[in-house]
Formats: structure tokens, C-alpha cells, sequence
């Protein structure tokens, strides 16, 4: 037994104690900042650049839901376009992902959008199935981490089960493949009302670098209402689980 206590000494408290204001790597790609001094030509050449699309060619807006954070447009354009390593930038209204030159400030949800039933109901636990429509594993690592014993999201009920029978709400990751869609359309369907839908990572997002390909199918994205937006490419553990906790009003 002290051998045990020994252990639990030497490595200490493993967990994050705060959630909301944990630091992260200064090289974090998180909520852009963009000059509001771009001239015409420098949006041409980064909006030309972007492999995604993201940069908006006339107005120099980043859209964080088709950004891949490649970091390539602020390479090109030092002391003009800059990541900062904030990581909360989960949202629950689309077009707030949109970040424009000039935009100063943290990003935050719309509280008038939030359902009423979902905090009365899913505040103090949140069950979620995730399914992987057509994703390549590594949003699907974080959200893993997110539960892991440094994050520990289940500290406030939030995890994720096994079956949608069991879940609040479903979590999607991946662009949506032909392959999935009838899939994911059972999946949900499966889940007892009310529930929820979040999306996380560029993929999930916009189709990311798979938008208009045949081998995707966002017609289920497309049809039904998202409670939220998790970006990132991949998204962070701490980005998911601080929209999730504004999503739920948790402090
Ligand atoms: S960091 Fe985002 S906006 Fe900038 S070039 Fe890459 S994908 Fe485009």
C-alpha cells in the first residue's frame, strides 16, 4: 500500500485543475488575428494561397470552419495575419466562425441560441455517441483525449457511449462519405429525443479539403440543425470540451 501512495506521490496531480484558463503551446494555432491595414493585393495572394479556401478574396476573412491551420497565409504575411494560441473558439451559430480583419476579442456562443431543454436536461451529464463519418482518426485521437485522465471532461458528466440508445446527442467527425451517410442518418435517428449534434474539425465542419468531392454526401448536415462548432484540424481536446461547457452553461 505505501508502495502504491509512493507512486501516487511521484506523479502528482495529473489532471488539468482548470479547464477554462489552461495554457497551452505558444505555437498553438487557434483563433486567428487579421491586420485590418490588408491591402487588395495581399488578400489575392493569400486567398490564391489557401488550399482550402478559407480566406474570403475580398474581404481577407478567415473562415475557421474551412481553415485547416496550415499557418502558410501568415507565413506569407507576417505582422498582418497571426494564430493566437487561444483555443476557445467553439461556436454555435456558423457565420461566428467567420473571423474578420480588425476582429479583436475572444469568440464565444450566442446564448440566445441555445435550447432551453438542453441545459434543463444535459447540464449535470451529457452522454454522446461519436461517429466517424469518413474521418481520418485524428479528431477522433482528441476527442479520445479529451476524456483521458489529464482532461477528464467526465468531471462534469460529459462522456462518450457506446450506443446511440444510450446517448444525448451524437459527435461527428469526418466530411461525411457516401459511404456513411445512411449510417450516420441511422445513428442519429437512433438517439432518443431531444438531442443534440456537434460537429468537430474543419472535415465535419465545411467537407474541408473533400468539399465537392462524389465520394461525400453532406446531405445530412446540411438538412439539420447543429447545436455546435468545434474548428480545428484537428480540434483541440480543451477546444471541444470548453464548447461543450458553454453549450451545457457550465462555468
Ligand atoms: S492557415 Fe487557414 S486560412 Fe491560412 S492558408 Fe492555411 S487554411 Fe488558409
Amino acid at each position: 500500500m505505501s508502495g502504491e501512495y509512493k507512486v501516487l506521490k511521484d506523479h502528482g496531480k495529473q489532471f488539468v485543475p482548470n479547464l477554462r484558463t489552461q495554457p497551452v503551446s505558444a505555437i498553438f494555432r487557434g483563433r486567428p488575428v487579421i491586420s485590418d491595414s490588408l491591402t487588395n493585393n495581399e488578400i489575392r495572394q493569400v486567398s490564391e494561397l489557401c488550399p482550402s479556401g478559407a480566406i474570403d478574396s475580398k474581404t481577407g476573412s478567415i473562415d475557421l470552419g474551412k481553415c485547416v491551420f496550415c499557418n502558410e497565409c501568415a507565413l506569407m504575411l507576417p505582422g498582418k495575419i497571426r494564430f493566437e494560441n487561444d483555443y476557445r473558439i467553439s461556436v454555435n451559430r456558423r457565420e461566428d466562425l467567420v473571423i474578420r480583419p480588425g476582429q479583436e476579442g475572444h469568440v464565444r456562443l450566442d446564448e440566445t441560441l441555445i435550447r432551453k431543454d438542453v441545459r434543463k436536461l444535459f447540464r449535470k451529464a451529457l452522454k454522446l455517441r461519436q461517429v466517424s463519418a469518413g474521418g481520418d482518426n485524428s479528431c477522433e485521437m482528441e476527442l479520445n483525449a479529451a476524456g483521458n485522465v489529464n482532461f477528464d471532461m467526465g468531471r462534469y458528466g460529459i462522456e462518450f457511449v457506446a450506443s446511440p440508445r444510450h446517448a444525448d446527442g451524437i459527435v461527428i467527425t469526418g466530411p461525411v462519405t457516401e459511404n456513411m451517410a445512411e449510417a450516420l442518418d441511422i445513428c442519429y435517428k437512433a438517439v432518443p429525443s431531444p438531442k443534440i449534434i456537434i460537429l468537430v474539425g474543419t472535415d465535419a465542419i465545411s467537407g474541408g479539403l473533400f468539399t465537392g468531392s462524389p465520394a461525400v454526401n453532406r446531405w445530412f448536415i446540411n438538412n439539420h440543425d447543429i447545436d455546435l462548432y468545434v474548428p480545428g484540424n484537428p480540434a483541440h481536446p480543451l477546444t471541444f470540451i470548453n464548447g461543450v461547457m458553454d453549450l451545457l452553461g457550465i462555468k
